[in-house]
């Protein structure tokens, strides 16, 4: 028997990158996955890489932003799965700049994206998690959110922002059987990271002891473990899984 065998999953950003990495491994592991992403033809790519692989996908289009929309996607999803058992909210962006020359808009589309767009979605999805009595939920922020970065001003308190609302769903929810952690990434190479230049690059590994860049997989063997049997008597946490460039 598989670790997730039976379980429906809720991956957002699934398109690309680390949510692709995620929705790979819990199908995997034994899960059926509703993949969400702004774009139809990526979300759907990676549905399809999953129905290769013997499992149940679907696929949808939607701006996590967007509550109204959200709120239809999730009664679709609720519809097509029948049930769900673990929502990851991954879906995020950046708008890098430095602090007087950001733009409300910048700010806002971050803001509005990593954070709203992660309430937004457990809050379409807490009634029949409480209904259940039991679920997971996985926030992804970044270790940005733990320390702050000059240029990311947005970025951070959007991933700060997470880490704060997580611990609250994760008070609110526990009563419910309902789960609710953080995973905070550090350098994972994927597209939102492939814009640094290699001497970028090579400074971040210098604060990296483990000597290597991360990988969408490293994020993705957490967020198995927190989706798993194992992680049950886990809340309101904070996994940091950047090869141990921040330790507190
Ligand atoms: P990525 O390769 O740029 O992929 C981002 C995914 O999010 C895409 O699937 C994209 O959809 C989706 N997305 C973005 N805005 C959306 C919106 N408004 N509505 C719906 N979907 C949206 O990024 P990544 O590196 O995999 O990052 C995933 C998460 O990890 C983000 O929250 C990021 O902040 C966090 N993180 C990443 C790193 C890193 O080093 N890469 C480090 C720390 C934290 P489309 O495919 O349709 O465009």
């Amino acid at each position: 028997m598989s670790e997730l065998d039976g379980q429906i999953a809720v991956v957002t950003g699934a398109g690309r990158g680390i949510g692709r990495a995620i929705a790979l491994k819990f199908s995997a592991a034994g899960a059926d996955v509703a993949c969400v992403s702004r774009t139809e033809a990526n979300s759907q790519k990676v549905a399809d890489e999953i129905k290769a692989l013997g499992r149940n996908a679907w696929a949808y289009a939607v701006d996590v932003a967007d509550a109204e929309a959200v709120g239809a996607c999730a009664k679709q999803i609720s519809s097509d799965c029948g049930k769900i058992d673990v929502l990851v909210n991954n879906a995020g962006v950046t708008r890098d700049g430095l602090l007087m020359r950001m733009s409300d808009e910048d700010w806002d589309t971050v803001l509005n994206t990593n954070l709203k767009g992660a309430f937004n979605f457990v809050k379409a999805f807490t009634r029949p998690l409480i209904k259940q009595k039991a679920g997971r939920i996985i926030n992804v922020a970044s270790v940005i959110g733990l320390i702050g970065n000059a240029g990311q001003a947005n970025y951070a308190a959007s991933k700060a922002g997470l880490i704060g609302f997580t611990k609250s769903v994760a008070r609110e929810l526990a009563s419910r059987g309902v789960t609710a952690n953080v995973i905070a990434p550090g350098f994972i190479e994927t597209d939102m990271t492939s814009v640094l230049s290699d001497e970028q690059k090579e400074g971040i590994l210098k604060e990296v002891p483990l000597g290597r860049l991360g990988q969408g997989d490293d994020i993705a063997n957490a967020a198995l473990f927190l989706a798993g049997n194992g992680a049950g008597y886990i809340t309101g946490q904070v996994l940091t899984v950047d090869g141990g460039m921040v330790m507190s």
